[in-house]
């Protein structure tokens, strides 16, 4: 018989829901608090910001939220993704695991972003708004909410840090391709950026930086809203659409997933894909493993600190609960730009303390290692953080072989690496190092957060 190698869902198949795990955690989300005066905020307090439907959908208790028909109709440009079955992976590891994963490099933008994206940019068209802006790194969140914002008419300012805007010239015209307006920040358009720039005409800017300039800017007009593409409880909410798909996929294929995987960078790839799966865990009966693997030189989830924090560098957010190495925790510059993020999102933080999934860190030499196996094998570059799910994967499946167990492992391959072929070259060319971090080193930026609630 000849093997069946992936699996799509027809349009009719495609589950029309997203997954609010909110509803079904025993212990419930603790409340974002007011910078200035700690008090708990709600959905009213997030409404100069952002798009009234996301503002309710981040506090909802909602099982099931319906995927709005519009957002639907884009999501088939590309999804279903593929749930492919990794053979030659499997081969390579002689392994008596199986191996799937899920492929959300198919998305125009080459990742998992735009099925956020494309949801928030639709509730600010629906609600009247004219423009968006927000804060890019390397470049990935700034392309999806850039695919997505032209659908709906609506304008994007994107303040890229600079140093990446200078360094990565194929994300930004991918942006600007989509229409967008890139803006290298520290930048002359804001008051925060002006500030920088008189007193540091050279500053390489960094992603807190340009938060300030993209929230100063949304903050001055009603007619403009600001976007993030991570680590909210919303944007987890839309990624769920991979791991409903997913679980519908798994059924089709006969199989069942023992261990889930996803790389994490504020949590919302991993919660796409575990989430539907931690809800059979607490509702039906079954006892999937959960792992969200992070790089060893950024490790809020495993050697973090679970505690109220900002989630931008500046102090400028709401404080957060959540693992958090500190908000002025400078991560060491791998090249999994996306998992450079110093804490995790409220929804992830409350489910690793309540034990629900667990967590991992991996060096970065052993995720280049895995993902140039998975790049021979399967075909696929991946993207330097879907690296880190390959690298947990390969884990297990040496495991299952050590044992001589069959298992099921599913991982979801967040993005291709096309784009990130710089970090490759790095890696061929023998340039890439792994960082360790000392506990004194976590220790004294974790000290600093001791006087803020
Ligand atoms: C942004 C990004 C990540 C990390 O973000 P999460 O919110 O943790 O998913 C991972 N992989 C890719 C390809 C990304 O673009």
């Amino acid at each position: 018989m000849k093997q069946i190698k992936k699996i799509l869902l027809t349009e009719q198949e495609m589950p029309t829901t997203w997954y609010n795990i909110a509803a079904d955690m025993p212990n419930k989300p603790l409340p974002p608090l007011h910078p200035g005066t700690k008090q708990a905020l709600k959905p009213e307090d997030l409404y100069p910001l952002f798009a009234e439907e996301l503002a309710k959908q981040e506090f909802s208790m909602e099982r099931y939220i319906e995927i709005p028909d519009e957002v639907q109709d884009l999501y088939k440009i590309w999804r279903s993704t593929p749930l492919v079955r990794a053979y030659a992976l499997e081969k390579a590891l002689d392994t008596p695991a199986k191996i799937y994963f899920k492929n959300e490099g198919t998305s125009p933008a080459g990742s998992h972003k735009p099925n956020t994206a494309i949801a928030q940019a639709y509730y600010n068209y629906k609600q009247g708004i004219k423009r968006i802006t927000t804060e890019t790194g390397g470049g990935q969140w700034g392309t999806a909410l850039s695919f997505a914002c032209q659908h709906f008419g609506l304008d994007l300012k994107v303040f890229m840090v600079k140093v990446s805007y200078n360094q990565k010239p194929y994300r930004k015209l991918m942006m600007n391709t989509w229409g967008a307006d890139v803006i290298p920040s520290p930048s002359n358009l804001t008051a925060a950026g002006r500030k920088i720039l008189s007193e540091h005409p050279d500053s390489p800017g960094s992603l807190g930086i340009a938060i300030s300039e993209a929230v100063e800017l949304a903050a001055q007009d009603p007619f403009t809203n600001y976007s993030l593409g991570s680590v909210l409880n919303h944007v987890l909410l839309h990624q769920t659409i991979i791991g409903e798909e997913a679980l519908l996929q798994m059924e089709k294929a006969g199989d069942e997933p023992d261990i889930v995987i996803g790389c994490f960078g504020g949590g919302s790839n991993f919660a796409g894909i575990s989430f539907p799966f931690i809800r059979r865990n607490l509702k039906g009966g079954k006892h999937t493993r959960v792992i969200a693997v992070e790089p060893q030189s950024c490790p809020k989830l495993t050697r973090g600190q679970f505690q109220y924090d900002f989630g931008d560098t500046v102090g400028l957010t709401p404080l957060l609960p959540m693992y958090t190495l500190g908000h002025d925790f400078q991560p060491a510059s791998i090249h999994a730009g996306g998992l450079r993020y110093h804490g995790a999102g409220v929804l992830v933080s409350q489910l690793l303390k309540d034990r629900l999934m667990e967590a991992v860190a991996i060096p970065q030499l052993e995720t280049f290692e895995a993902g140039i196996l998975f790049a021979k094998t399967e075909g696929i570059i991946p993207a330097p953080e879907s690296t880190h799910a390959i690298a947990q994967a390969i884990r297990e499946a040496k495991i299952a072989k050590e044992e001589g167990k069959a298992k099921t492992i599913l991982f979801n391959l967040s993005g291709h690496g096309m784009i990130d072929l710089f970090a490759y070259e790095q890696y061929l060319g023998g340039n890439l190092q792994n960082f360790e971090l000392s506990d004194r080193e976590i220790a004294r930026s974790l000290n600093k957060l001791e006087n803020l609630i």
